[in-house]
């Protein structure tokens, strides 16, 4: 057990729950390798959410509200790490949640659906077809899923499957910590924040903005704005690392 006062508590906790995770089946191996990436670049962030990732959050519900057909698409750390999260941000946003997997099995799908509908998510499951235009297991989607979404949202997303979905005709909005990621630099909008910050932020605003703020915010997306004001962030704490 970790003692609360220890100064990394929370990181330690969820490393603690990922591997958890791991053991079940949820995680895989491979994840949690990609948990270590995006914890290093939340290390130079600060672990706190920066203004222009909070731009970018609004950004993200105005366009999971204005969507006519919005998908949350999660996998095995995304729903170890913010399963009760991610039925939140369902009920504030009318997005549809369907699982999909790199490493897919039928019984890891079934694992993860089953922690999503515990955690109070309404998942949409049923058959899956390998229709997105890749060749590996993050091709299977459902046709009334995934596939018909105008607007999708993708944390901790794969880059291969980020430029299949924005290929398609798709508004991609991805959470990735690492601006440099081929994710982060596919995707229309690119949020570089924590998934657990990130998350709570986008339900908030999906209640909070108006009509007129939607199309503001939609309208003045520049993802390469968020992306080098990320990076300005953090090289500015490593500029001042030392002080
Ligand atoms: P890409 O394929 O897009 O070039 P990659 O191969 O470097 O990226 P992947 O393993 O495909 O990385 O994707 C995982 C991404 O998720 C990493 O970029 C990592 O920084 C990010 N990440 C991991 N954990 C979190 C988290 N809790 N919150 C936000 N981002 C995270
Ligand atoms: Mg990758």
């Amino acid at each position: 057990m970790i003692p609360k006062s220890h100064p990394r508590y929370r990181s330690l906790v969820t490393r603690e729950r990922l591997a958890g995770c791991a053991r079940s089946g949820i995680v895989s191996w491979e994840g949690l390798t990609a948990h270590g990436r995006g914890e290093a670049f939340d290390y130079l962030l600060g672990e706190k959410t920066t203004e222009s990732a909070r731009l970018a959050e609004r950004t993200a519900a105005a366009m999971l509200t204005s969507a006519r057909h919005p998908v949350i698409s999660v996998n095995g750390n995304t729903a170890a790490l913010a399963a009760q999260e991610i039925a939140a941000l369902q009920k504030a946003s009318g997005a549809q949640v369907e699982v999909n997997l790199f490493h897919r099995t039928e019984e890891r799908v079934q694992q993860i659906e089953d922690l999503l509908r515990s955690a109070g998510a309404d998942v949409f499951s049923g058959e899956a077809e390998r229709l997105l235009p890749l060749d590996h297991d993050r091709a299977w989607c459902r046709r009334e899923g995934m596939y018909s979404a105008d607007v999708i949202l993708v944390p901790l997303e794969d880059g291969d499957r980020c430029e299949a979905l924005v290929r398609m005709g798709k508004t991609v909005i991805a959470i990735d910590l690492n601006p440099l990621s081929r994710t982060a630099r596919r995707a229309t909008l690119t949020i570089v924040d924590e998934l657990t910050r990130a998350l709570p932020e986008i339900s908030r605003a999906c209640h909070d903005l108006t009509q007129k703020d939607k199309k503001h915010l939609t309208e003045s997306l520049n993802n390469h704005y968020l992306l080098s004001e990320a990076i300005r962030e953090m090289t500015e704490r490593l500029n001042h690392a030392l002080d």
